[in-house]
């Protein structure tokens, strides 16, 4: 079964590869006993292996058990997970928040209850697969504008005339690592009375000293602001949170499917993310380093002709011409001892190698991948 339909995947050179390591997640990884300098992934800060948060998720392991045993409605949630709660309300700036079980379902399960039958959501053209996956499961008409084109959007959100308006967009964009023009955005969700709802997966911990990315453009957390993002990111644990006012909360705590029927996150888990949380706001260094680390790669980088397509995050990407040669540069990366995966469609629509640089690299790392880089070309 399914012979056929694979075949055809691995004449487009499109078959995917689970790929496993055995060694602890950090700046170097090891696979099938080889080690690598990992530039694959979005522990941005290191915090993964950080010895605070690991110390946080056993102390709560002990205290509190490992399964939850149900949902949030049903006690399956311990005080963890409020306080969890309210230290990302206060730190997003907000009234209130909810911890969703990962940002897949996070999405999924809240953009079908803020937008629905006549509505209209306006959607980037290269969201996030859990924002168009949420936007399928909406009854509201979604419309697609171009990336980032302010122009398109306007154009667009002119015409619809009833229901609510929904503007949806990730903050970073994960595949090329560009930031949406936030303040062009909210702009334009005044003029015409939209609510905005953010995917701030890769801006959390990275962008506006960790913050995030409304803090990033000077943005307040207005009350028709939704802010969305994870804890699986650069904060280095596992989950996510919406952030906003109390009324919208408390309507997506009541509505939202993924959050109803779906068991509660281990509180070691929430333990965890709390710890890496006051990590961040108590040590801007982390933050500082990476930002200087892809400082570095970016100047490295710049002799080589690459294309970086527009990056202006720790998210890099290199064009590749084709899929073949994604995969190409990616495999030469491999065999010198660097983990740089190739991007390929239905991920994205231009075949790519994607680096994300991180706080823990050090520059022998970031050296060593510009050399490698250099030398391919
Ligand atoms: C990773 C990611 C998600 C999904 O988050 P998980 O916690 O991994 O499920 C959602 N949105 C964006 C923009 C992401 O990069």
């Amino acid at each position: 079964m399914f012979a056929k339909e694979l075949n055809e995947l691995k004449k487009k050179d499109l078959i995917r590869q689970i790929i496993s390591h055995t060694s602890p997640l950090r700046s170097t990884i090891t696979i099938k006993g080889r080690k690598y300098i990992n530039f694959s992934t979005n522990d941005y800060l290191g915090l993964a292996s950080h010895p605070e948060v690991i110390k946080a998720l056993i102390s709560a392991l002990r205290k509190y058990a490992f399964g939850t045993g149900a949902s949030r409605l049903l006690a399956g949630g311990s005080i963890l997970h409020e306080m969890l709660e309210e230290q990302i309300s206060n730190f997003k700036g907000t009234e209130s928040a909810l911890v969703f079980n990962s940002g897949y379902s996070a999405n999924t399960g809240i953009i079908p209850v803020i937008a629905s039958d006549g509505d209209v959501i306006f959607s980037d053209e290269l969201n996030h697969a859990s924002i168009i996956d949420g936007c399928r499961l909406s009854t509201a008409r979604t419309v697609i504008y171009r990336h980032r084109d302010m122009t398109h959007l306007k154009a667009l959100i002119k015409k619809g005339r009833t229901g609510r308006k929904i503007v949806i967009t990730d903050t970073v964009f994960s595949m090329d690592g560009d930031i949406a023009p936030l303040s062009d955005i909210c702009d334009i969700c005044t003029s015409h009375d939209a609510i905005l709802y953010i995917d701030d997966a890769h801006g959390t911990g990275v962008l506006g000293n960790g913050i995030g990315a409304l803090a990033h453009s000077n943005i307040k957390p207005e009350p028709w602001i939704i802010q969305m993002g994870t804890f699986s990111k650069a904060l280095g644990s596992f989950g996510a949170f919406v952030a906003g006012s109390k009324d919208v909360i408390k309507w997506i705590s009541n509505t939202s499917r993924s959050f109803i029927f779906s068991t509660a996150l281990p509180s070691c888990i929430i333990s965890a993310s709390i710890a890496a949380i006051k990590l961040i706001k108590k040590d801007r260094t982390l933050i500082k380093r990476l930002w200087s680390n892809r400082e570095m790669l970016m100047e490295g980088l710049k002799g080589l002709h690459y294309d970086t397509m527009g990056s202006e995050t720790p998210i890099i990407p290199l064009r590749a011409d084709s899929i073949k040669d994604a995969l190409r540069l990616s495999r030469y990366l491999y065999k010198k001892g660097i983990y740089v995966p190739a991007i390929r469609p239905p991920s994205v629509r231009e075949p790519r190698i994607r680096i994300t640089v991180s706080a823990a690299h050090t520059e022998k790392h970031i050296e060593l991948l510009i050399s490698t880089l250099k030398r391919f070309r």
